[in-house]
């Protein structure tokens, strides 16, 4: 799984991934969002657990109409990716 995570995910993806999760409009202006409405910014941050040193890969979408920030946790949408992969395999 250490390989999903370090793989970069593209902006169509985060799209996939926000369509497939019926994320299709912004929570603060309502705008729906198209591919240019979202602005995908990958941060790493360290987790507040102090038992847990892993980084934690966040990704940033803003809404270019309102300039409103959501952050989608980088795992949890490689690992929808790779479902969605499985699923088409089969
Ligand atoms: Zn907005």
């Amino acid at each position: 799984m250490t390989e999903t995570c370090t793989q970069p995910i593209s902006k169509a993806e985060v799209d996939r991934f926000l369509f497939g999760k019926h994320i299709t409009g912004c929570p603060v202006c309502g705008r729906f969002r198209s591919q240019c409405d979202v602005d995908v910014h990958t941060l790493t941050c360290q987790r507040a657990d102090p038992d847990s040193k892993a980084p934690v890969n966040v990704l940033m979408i803003v809404c270019q109409n309102c300039g409103a920030i959501q952050f989608h946790d980088r795992s949890v949408i490689s690992h929808w990716l790779e479902c969605q992969k499985r699923v088409l395999v089969k």
